[in-house]
C-alpha cells in the first residue's frame, strides 16, 4: 500500500505520513455522508448561515496554524498562504449572507394566466477532487455554496497535501457542523474514479489538469452524474498602446509570479503592442529582478519554490524544449538540482508556434512574451490556444478594450487589472478550460436541482 506523504518541498523534509483509507473506512465515511445529508437537507438557511459563519471564524482564529500548514506542505510563502486563509474565510461569509437569496423560489407567470415556479434542492452527496495550488481556497469555494445549498461534500484532495485536507475537515467540526457534514477522504485517484460509481455520490467537481478532468468526467458520463471541471488556463495579457504601460508591467509580473505562477488564472502569454513592446519589456524585466527568492516561512520572500519537485522538472523540461525549437531566454532558467522543488524564474520571447511555451500551459513562473502590430493580431493570437478561462487587456480606451474583450474566446475578461477569483464574480472556463461555475449565484447554482412546480 503506498503511503500519502506530505513533505516540505523547500527542504525536502518528510513532514508526516498518512495510509490511505481501507474500503472499509470509505463505506463508513459514505454512510456517515448519508446520515448526515437527511438532517442536512432539512435544516434552514438560518441554521446554515449560523454555522458557516462560525466556519469563517475558525478560520480567522486559527489563521496562523493553517497558513503554516499550507506553506510547509506546498511551499507557497507565508504571506500568499494568510491570504489564502482569509480569503476562505471572506467566501464563508459571503454564502451565509446570500445563499437563502440565490435560492429562494422563482415564481414565473406563464401567458393563459397560470403560475409556476423554480425551487431549488440539493443533489446530495458531492464528491469534490482538489489540487494543491491554493489548497484551502479552492476547497472552500467549493464547499461554501454546496452545504450552503444544503448539500453534503467529500473531499478527495491531491496527494501532496493531505495536512490541508484534515484541517480543512476540522475547520467544519469545529464550526459546529453535522459530523459526516463535510468529510476528507485520503485516497488515491484511482479510488476516486472507482467512487464516482457508488449511487450515493450524486456529482463531482475538479479544479486541476486535464488529464485528471477527462478521466473523472468521463467516469461521471458514465453513470449520468453531473460533473464540474475548472482545469488549466494559459491566459494572456494584452498591452495595447495606449495603455498605462508602468502600472501594467507591474501588474503583469504579479499576475505571473503569485503562488509562485501556480496559478489557472495567472497571466502566462504577454501579449504587448509593438509601439509599447520595448518599454513594457524594460519594466516587466526589472520587476521580475526584484523579487526575493527566500523560505517560504521568511517573511521577506516573495517566492520560494514549486509545490513539488515534479512540477520544477517538467516546467524546465518545456522551457528547455522551447529554446531547442528557437524561443529566446531573455532571463533566468537555469536549472536546479535534481530532485529539487526550487526554481529558477524565467522570461521566453521569439516563441515559434512549435515550441511547448506556445501551445501547452505553463503551470509555474515562466513569462512568454509576444510582440504584434496591431489590436488584431493581439486578439487572434490570445484566441490560439487550447485554453479559455480568463484573459486581461490594457488600455486607457475603455469603450475600445470592452469591445475587445466580448471577442475574447474566455469565461472572464478583466481590463486593466489582473484576473482574479472574487465570490461575487463567477468562475470557470471555456474550451480545454472546463465547463461549469463556481462563486456568485452561478456557483450555487451547479449543485442544485432546479426544480419546476406548475400551479395548474
Ligand atoms: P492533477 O490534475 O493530477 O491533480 C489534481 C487532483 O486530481 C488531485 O487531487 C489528484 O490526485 C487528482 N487526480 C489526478 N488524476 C486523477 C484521476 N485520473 N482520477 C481521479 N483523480 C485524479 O494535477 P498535478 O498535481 O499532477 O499537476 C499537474 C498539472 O495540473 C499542473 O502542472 C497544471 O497544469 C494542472 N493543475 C491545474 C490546476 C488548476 O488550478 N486548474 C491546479 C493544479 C494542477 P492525486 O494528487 O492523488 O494524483
Amino acid at each position: 500500500m503506498t503511503l500519502i506523504k506530505s513533505i516540505n518541498p523547500y527542504s525536502g523534509e518528510l513532514l508526516a505520513e498518512f495510509h490511505p483509507l481501507t474500503g472499509k473506512e470509505i463505506e463508513e465515511k459514505l454512510s456517515a455522508g448519508s446520515v448526515a445529508l437527511s438532517m442536512w437537507k432539512e435544516t434552514d438557511f438560518a441554521k446554515r448561515a449560523e454555522l458557516m459563519n462560525n466556519a469563517a471564524r475558525v478560520l480567522k482564529d486559527n489563521r496562523d496554524k493553517y497558513a503554516r500548514i499550507i506553506s510547509l506542505e506546498m511551499g507557497k510563502v507565508l504571506k500568499e498562504s494568510l491570504a489564502e486563509v482569509d480569503k476562505c474565510a471572506w467566501v464563508c461569509e459571503y454564502y451565509a449572507e446570500r445563499a437563502a437569496d440565490f435560492l429562494k423560489a422563482e415564481p414565473i407567470e406563464l401567458p393563459d394566466s397560470k403560475k409556476a415556479k423554480v425551487i431549488h434542492q440539493p443533489l446530495g452527496i458531492i464528491l469534490a477532487v482538489m489540487p494543491w495550488n491554493f489548497p484551502f481556497w479552492q476547497v472552500f469555494r467549493f464547499a461554501a455554496p454546496t452545504l450552503m445549498a444544503g448539500n453534503v461534500g467529500l473531499l478527495k484532495h491531491a496527494s501532496n497535501v493531505p495536512q490541508c485536507s484534515l484541517a480543512i475537515e476540522e475547520v467544519f467540526t469545529l464550526a459546529g457542523f453535522p459530523a459526516g457534514t463535510f468529510q476528507s477522504l485520503l485516497i488515491d485517484s484511482k479510488t476516486t474514479t472507482k467512487l464516482i460509481e457508488d449511487d450515493r455520490i450524486k456529482a463531482v467537481t475538479l479544479t486541476g489538469s486535464e488529464k485528471a478532468g477527462a478521466s473523472i468526467a468521463a467516469a461521471a458520463g458514465k453513470q449520468i452524474k453531473k460533473s464540474l471541471l475548472e482545469l488549466g488556463g494559459s491566459d494572456p495579457f494584452i498591452v495595447l498602446k495606449d495603455a498605462n504601460i508602468k502600472k501594467a508591467a507591474e501588474t503583469a509580473v504579479k499576475s505571473r509570479m503569485l503562488n509562485f505562477g501556480q496559478s489557472c488564472i495567472a497571466a502566462k502569454r504577454f501579449i504587448i503592442e509593438e509601439d509599447v513592446y520595448e518599454e513594457f519589456l524594460a519594466l516587466f524585466v526589472e520587476h521580475f529582478r526584484n523579487l526575493k527568492q527566500g523560505d517560504p516561512m521568511d517573511e521577506d520572500s516573495d517566492f520560494a519554490c514549486m509545490a513539488r519537485a515534479d512540477l520544477a522538472e517538467e516546467l524546465y523540461k518545456q522551457v528547455d524544449k522551447s529554446i531547442k525549437a528557437g524561443a529566446t531566454l531573455l532571463y533566468g532558467g537555469e536549472k536546479s538540482e535534481e530532485g529539487s522543488a526550487l526554481f529558477q524564474p524565467a522570461i521566453l520571447a521569439d516563441i515559434p508556434t512549435t515550441a511547448p511555451a506556445y501551445y501547452e500551459e505553463l503551470f509555474g513562473p515562466v513569462a512568454t512574451i509576444f510582440k504584434v502590430k496591431n489590436q488584431e493580431d493581439a486578439i487572434a493570437l490570445a484566441n490560439d490556444s487550447e485554453f479559455g478561462l480568463g484573459a486581461s487587456i490594457w488600455s486607457e480606451d475603455k469603450e475600445k478594450a470592452e469591445h475587445l474583450a466580448s471577442q475574447i474566446e474566455s469565461g472572464a475578461v478583466f481590463i486593466n487589472s489582473m484576473v482574479a477569483s472574487n465570490p461575487h464574480l463567477p468562475f470557470g472556463g471555456v474550451k480545454k478550460s472546463g465547463f461549469g461555475r463556481e462563486l456568485s449565484r452561478y456557483g450555487i447554482l451547479e449543485f442544485v436541482n432546479s426544480k419546476t412546480v406548475y400551479l395548474g
